[in-house]
């Protein structure tokens, strides 16, 4: 790892994407994505159900659902003092700067059992006008220019944004034309994030790792939380300095790996009284140096 050069993590979560879908939309910021690191299935283990609570629990915390015990989407009896989200560990044990921003509410307000998100550096949260696909679109909307903003100007070592249009849009109306056109709207939103990181002052002494991750499939009539191939597979999209272009990690890709690679990406190893059950996603050898 490059001494001189300060590494930083962004982490896109793009609620309930089908995997299926992907090839037949208009994807190009996550296509760039994979082309330059990956683009794997994930399929969700045998013990958590395929719903957004427990998925999202995995991803930002790096241990499965019997450790964190988020079950369902009331997040009440949860063990996030035990096992937080990487973002307020990486700021509350290794004094990083880091930043969420979110519309779901028990992701980030104390309502359903919640916050997930216990104590990042800085919070963004924008609440839906309405249970409607526009107004979770215009959720996701304003999510974005709030993060374009702080990705661009802050020092942020680990970031985690959240966009959850398209899986609110398939519950009400199935993965028809607006569920389609929603996960282009979040390809679009993913791009301005990155073009952020790009326009940021420090960014050629940057060396940036973005994953990009969803939690869920969804059936075709909308709806998921059984355990039908199409709801149990999700992916994750990852480049990076520790990605080589095109190489995708030679194993099975699981969400407990996504905390993992972020922690692992700053060079940070978590304690070893806490022990993650993921792992670093690296395909370009450590040189040691
Ligand atoms: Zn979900």
């Amino acid at each position: 790892m490059d001494e001189a050069r300060t590494r930083r993590v962004l982490v896109v979560g793009i609620d309930g994407v089908r995997l299926d879908l992907l090839d037949t939309l208009a994807t190009p910021r996550l296509d760039a994505v994979r082309d330059a690191g990956f683009l794997a299935p994930v399929l969700i283990d045998e013990q958590t159900p395929t719903m957004s609570g427990p998925c999202w629990a995995t991803i930002v915390t790096g241990v499965h659902v019997g450790k964190h015990g988020i079950w369902n989407n009331d997040f009440a009896g949860n063990r996030l003092v035990v096992f937080p989200d990487f973002t307020t560990r990486l700021a509350r044990v290794f004094g990083r700067k880091t930043f969420v921003a979110a519309g779901w509410d028990p992701l980030v307000l104390a309502r359903d059992g919640g916050p997930l998100f216990t104590a990042p550096t800085r919070l963004v949260y924008v609440a839906p006008e309405a249970h409607t696909a526009e107004a979770w679109e215009q959720v996701d909307e304003e999510i974005t220019v709030d993060a374009e903003a702080v990705l661009r100007r802050d020092p942020i070592d680990g970031s985690f944004v959240y966009l959850g249009a398209a899986d609110e849009t398939a519950h009400l109306h199935g993965c028809g034309p607006r569920y389609r056109d929603s996960i282009e709207n979040a390809d679009a939103r993913l791009g301005r994030l990155l073009d952020a990181v790009r326009g940021r002052a420090e960014y050629e002494r940057e060396d940036w790792t973005v994953i990009v991750v969803t939690d869920h499939g969804h059936v075709d009539e909308g709806g998921h939380g059984g355990r039908s191939t199409v709801e149990r597979t999700a992916w994750i999209a990852a480049r990076g300095p520790d990605l080589a272009p095109g190489v995708v990690p030679d194993r099975e890709l699981r969400h407990v790996d996504v905390a993992a690679h972020a922690f692992a990406a700053l060079g940070i190893e978590p304690d070893r009284h806490w022990t993650l059950d993921g792992e670093a996603f690296r395909t370009v050898k450590d040189s040691g140096t």
